[in-house]
């Protein structure tokens, strides 16, 4: 199918961005890397009227360290994420996360704040800012708020956004020297949207968990935080005993729904052994999950 008939416009400030949405309401929509939205205009879920497109708004773009931050640009296309070797050094929990998401071509153009903005309930960025303690930055032109991830993904591609904001980038605390990260999914094929996908954030010292922070995808409406499994954890070394308690919390932390090829029960299953996966990795760093 073909995209219906849209007016299409080219900003280079948030201010104008702001202001053509404020104009044209539920009939305007942004325009990032285009991977989700012009998919949704070919299939006619969305017929918005006029497209702006937001690629020329240079203070959206790139990756920095600053203040104590590791701060993504919004426009960070995912394939400038996958290439960075400040990110890699800084959160390897992208670096770790970036292969299973799409394929190439759609890295190439795709954003990190398009698909935050987006929230697909199985996409990676959404559960990596959730692991990674992300604090989203949004503005209206005139003022920005900040925005917890944990308090942005309210439900199924439902976040706080206001009609009338940008997502303008995500900030990450700079994670201590014994923080460590895992990151792991399952597809039915390379690239596809996960059928579960697991990220892990958590201190290790002496072979000891701490302060973890485990996020399911593909199991709920939103980015899934497991806070039992995280008990079940924290404080502990990875033996069978404590792995077996906590793949038995998932029950209360995650709430998984049949899709046409997956049921619940089995999306549940395959939830206990990434984490089994992902705990390994995290204890026996370097070591695929
Ligand atoms: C075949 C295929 C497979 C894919 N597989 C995966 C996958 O495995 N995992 C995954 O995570 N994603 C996947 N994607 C989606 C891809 O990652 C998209 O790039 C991403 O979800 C959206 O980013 P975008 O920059 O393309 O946004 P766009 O498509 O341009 O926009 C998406 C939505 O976000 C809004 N938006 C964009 N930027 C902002 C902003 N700065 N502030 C506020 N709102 C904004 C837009 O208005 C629109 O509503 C796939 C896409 C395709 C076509």
């Amino acid at each position: 199918m073909k995209a219906p008939r849209f007016a299409y416009t080219r900003v280079t400030t948030v201010a104008d961005a702001v202001s053509l949405l404020r104009q044209h309401g539920d009939d305007a929509r942004l325009l990032a890397g285009g991977q989700t939205l012009l998919a949704t205009l070919n299939m006619r879920l969305s017929e918005p009227v006029v497209l702006v497109d937001i690629t020329g708004i240079e203070a959206l773009h790139g990756v920095a360290v600053q203040d104590g931050f590791l701060r993504i640009g919004a426009l960070t296309r995912h394939v400038d994420i996958e290439r960075s070797e400040l990110v890699a050094q800084r959160l390897p929990l992208l670096t770790q996360a970036v292969p299973f998401l799409a394929h190439a071509a759609i890295r190439n153009r795709g954003t990190f704040g398009g698909s935050v903005a987006f929230a697909d309930p199985a996409a990676e960025w959404p559960a990596c800012a959730l692991a990674a303690d992300g604090e989203l930055i949004l503005s209206n032109g005139t003022n920005e708020r900040r925005v917890m991830a944990g308090d942005f993904f309210i439900d199924l591609y439902q976040t706080d956004l206001h009609p009338d904001e940008l997502i303008i980038a995500v900030e990450f605390p700079l994670p201590g020297r014994q923080r460590r990260f895992a990151f792991t999914e399952l597809a039915r094929r390379h690239g596809d949207y996960a059928i579960v996908g697991i990220a892990v954030a958590g201190d290790i010292s002496g072979g000891v968990m701490g302060d973890l922070r485990i996020v399911f995808l593909g199991v709920g409406n939103t980015p899934m935080r497991a806070l039992g499994a995280e008990t079940a954890l924290n404080g502990k070394r990875g033996d069978p005993a404590v792995l077996a308690a906590a793949i038995a919390s998932l029950s209360e932390d995650i709430a998984p729904s049949d899709d046409l090829y997956t049921s619940a029960a089995a999306k549940s299953h395959l939830a206990g052994v990434l984490l089994q996966r992902a705990v390994k990795s995290l204890l026996h760093e370097g070591e695929t999950p």
